[in-house]
């Protein structure tokens, strides 16, 4: 697994794109596939049925990443060229960062949680269970054996700019920040993780605490972030901490077009949501532009991951999902102008 051929070194900033297959209530509705990835990066939304030639479109309709997944990719190879690097950098001492993006039913929870989302039972493994795979191997590495590692998991939501613990029955947690502008997530919990089948018992266990929703009672988990973090510390300096992992699984970002709504509280979700998507896209392009100043007091979403876009060891990936059809293409367009202001 250390292999060199097999190293892909992690960016600094690495942006992505996803696209899922049309499912089988989509082709049933005869549902036309209106997003095409001719390779090299790059994706192109088109008119149903035309030719794909990318000389023949416009600039607005042809988009360029680091890398485009077709509907054929699998989780292990979105893997491979996203999460897997950060993995590695955090044994470097990184701080590291991979979001899924998108609307809701575009892929996210299926690339980042896989079998674990808890509502399929043979699906393959999600980002969050190779990454813990890997985090073991690396510890068990001789690499890395003379640092004297240990492993951590923490599991949260964030729901209306409010943390709730999702390994500790949603307890809702206070976001504080001492004169040292250190952001600490009060109370929340961390948990020793020595395989990662450890690590997969307490996704389930948070993931199944995520969608039951008993706390903030109209929550669903389209309109939260979910946030896993791996953290690395060191054993022989009294657990200091050595390097992180965060992977979020993002709100869903189509409630921004959404205006028709009436009701109050889901107007309070969509500035909530809108405001911490911002919050994020500028975070990443502060950090893109090597500035000083990095606005992560803009939502709590960017607040908790301070310490992500600080630095020299930040390493982030973004990886925006998109559905293929044509009826979804409002939402697909939207998705694809934000990740390319990230980048
Ligand atoms: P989100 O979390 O963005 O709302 P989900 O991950 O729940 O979306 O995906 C919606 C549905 O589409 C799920 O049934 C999921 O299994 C399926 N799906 C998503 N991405 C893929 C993919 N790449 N291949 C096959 N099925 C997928
Ligand atoms: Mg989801």
């Amino acid at each position: 697994p250390l292999s060199t051929t097999d190293h892909i070194e992690a960016r600094r900033i690495c942006v992505c794109v996803r696209k899922r297959p049309l499912n089988n209530k989509e082709i049933t509705k005869k549902e036309i596939d209106v997003v095409s990835i001719p390779g090299n990066g790059a994706l192109l939304v088109h008119e149903p049925k035309q030719k794909v030639d990318l000389t023949k479109y416009l600039d607005n309709q042809v988009f360029r990443f680091d890398y485009a997944f077709d509907e054929t990719s699998t989780n292990d190879l979105v893997y491979k060229f996203t999460a897997k690097p950060l993995v590695q950098s955090i044994f470097d001492g990184a701080m590291a960062t991979c979001f899924a993006y998108g609307q809701t039913g575009s892929g996210k929870t299926h690339t980042m949680g896989g079998d674990f989302a808890g509502r399929q039972q043979n699906s393959a493994k999600g980002i969050y269970a190779l990454a813990a795979q890997d985090v073991f191997t690396y510890i068990n590495h001789r690499r890395y054996a003379n640092m004297d590692l240990s492993a951590y998991v923490s599991f949260f939501e964030i729901y209306n700019g409010k943390v709730y613990d999702l390994l500790n029955k949603k307890a809702k947690l206070r976001v504080l920040e001492d004169d040292r502008q250190q952001v600490q997530v009060v109370g929340l919990e961390e948990v020793y993780v020595s395989t990662a089948e450890e690590v997969i018992k307490m996704i389930q266990m948070g993931s199944a605490c995520r969608t039951s929703g008993q706390t903030s009672a109209n929550a669903n988990s389209s309109r939260s972030h979910a946030i896993l973090q791996i953290v690395l510390r060191r054993n022989e300096r009294s657990s200091t901490l050595h390097g992180k992992f965060s992977l979020v699984d993002l709100a869903g970002n189509e409630r921004g077009t959404d205006v028709s709504s009436n009701d109050r509280s889901t107007l309070v979700e969509t500035a909530e949501i809108n405001r911490s998507l911002l919050a994020l896209k500028e975070c990443i392009r502060s950090l893109g532009k090597n500035s000083d100043h990095i606005p992560f007091r803009m939502s709590t979403l960017t607040k908790v991951l301070r310490d992500s876009f600080i630095g020299e060891k930040s390493r982030t990936c973004m990886i925006a999902m998109v559905s293929p059809g044509m009826t979804s293409c409002e939402y697909t367009m939207n998705t694809l102008r934000y990740a390319d202001r990230v980048k």
